[in-house]
């Protein structure tokens, strides 16, 4: 209580977001809009989802070719190993690097069955450390996998899960993105966990800032996130108010990031859902500021 809020933070943070391709005309103005928001906040580098079973490989593809040709920010594309051979993602992956695309985030991805398990096709790469070293044979790209500080589902334990994690560092992946979750303690005992097994690489926490609770309430039942009973409580009464529920999202957000930063983190994914406000307000109370430079780059 000594200290004022948020005056803790150096502004030494970095950032990057993650967006997922538009299926609308209104979507892309948003996912646009919401690019030229953020972009002056000098990203590392912004990432682009690959839908379930490669449906979105055109609009993943044009939206990180669009960011790549018309900001100054590193554009990711995420790829997955569902229902395609080696070759068909060896040749997306080569699109990507004729296109200028450095930076690939490299998965297993799921079944495009809603709740079947992921079968490896014929021919294909069998998860996300085998499509790593796929992607090593081809280009030098810099290379980000996913890591669960609350266990993947398919895991048989925590133990077999970092495993996982080390193989796909040890195949020439360069950092960890994690999945989101909501309470700092989550992500320091992952991170300890993860040193204990030997993995020095960069483990970035994903920041899920809650647009929705009901939404946000099924997708952590589905990936295995522990939602606290805090959270609901903090979001009762507001379903029908969507500017007080922003302001509440944003503080927790926000209290999620300045512990983490108090924690030794310095650098935080955020999952935008091609929203800017959430995501610009937690960066401001970061510390982070838009750049002037940047500012000029976008507006020409
Ligand atoms: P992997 O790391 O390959 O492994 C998944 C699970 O299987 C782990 O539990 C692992 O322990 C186990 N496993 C893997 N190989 C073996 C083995 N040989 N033996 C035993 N167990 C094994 N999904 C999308 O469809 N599109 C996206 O764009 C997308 N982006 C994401 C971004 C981030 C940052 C994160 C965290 C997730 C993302 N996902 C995305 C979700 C992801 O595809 C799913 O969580 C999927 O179920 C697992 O993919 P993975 O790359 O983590 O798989």
């Amino acid at each position: 209580l000594a200290t004022p809020l948020f005056a803790d933070l150096a502004g030494d943070a970095r950032v990057s977001f993650e967006f997922f391709p538009p299926k609308t005309e209104k979507m892309e103005e948003t996912l646009w809009e919401s690019v030229q928001t953020l972009a002056p906040l000098g990203p590392r580098f912004v990432s682009v989802t690959y839908g379930a079973g490669g449906s979105t490989r055109e609009r993943t593809h044009a939206t990180v070719a669009r960011i790549a040709r018309e900001t100054t920010i590193p554009a990711a594309a995420h790829l997955t190993c569902v229902d395609a051979t080696r070759e068909e993602i060896d040749a997306v992956a080569h699109e990507y690097w004729a296109a200028g695309v450095r930076h690939i985030v490299a998965l297993r991805g799921d079944s495009p069955v809603a709740g079947q398990p992921f079968v490896s096709p014929v021919g294909g790469y069998e998860n996300a450390a085998a499509l790593v070293a796929g992607l090593r044979k081809l280009h030098p790209f810099e290379i980000s996998v996913s890591a669960y500080p609350e266990c993947h589902p398919d895991s048989p334990s925590e133990a077999a899960d970092l495993d996982n994690l080390k193989r796909k560092l040890d195949a020439g992946a360069t950092r960890a993105i994690t999945q989101f979750f909501h309470e700092a303690e989550t992500f320091f005992r992952f991170r300890d966990a993860a040193a204990k097994a030997g993995i020095d690489a960069e483990i970035v926490p994903g920041i899920m800032p809650v647009m929705n609770f009901g939404a946000v309430q099924r997708m952590s039942a589905m990936c295995g996130t522990v939602v606290p009973p805090w959270m609901g409580t903090l979001f009762d009464g507001l379903d029908d108010r969507p500017a007080a529920r922003q302001l509440v999202s944003a503080t927790i957000a926000a209290e999620l990031c300045r512990r983490l930063y108090a924690g030794g983190v310095r650098d935080f994914h955020f999952y935008t859902l091609n929203r800017a406000e959430l995501s610009y307000a937690i960066c401001h109370l970061l510390g982070i500021r838009a750049q002037p430079a940047l500012v000029a780059a976008q507006a020409a």
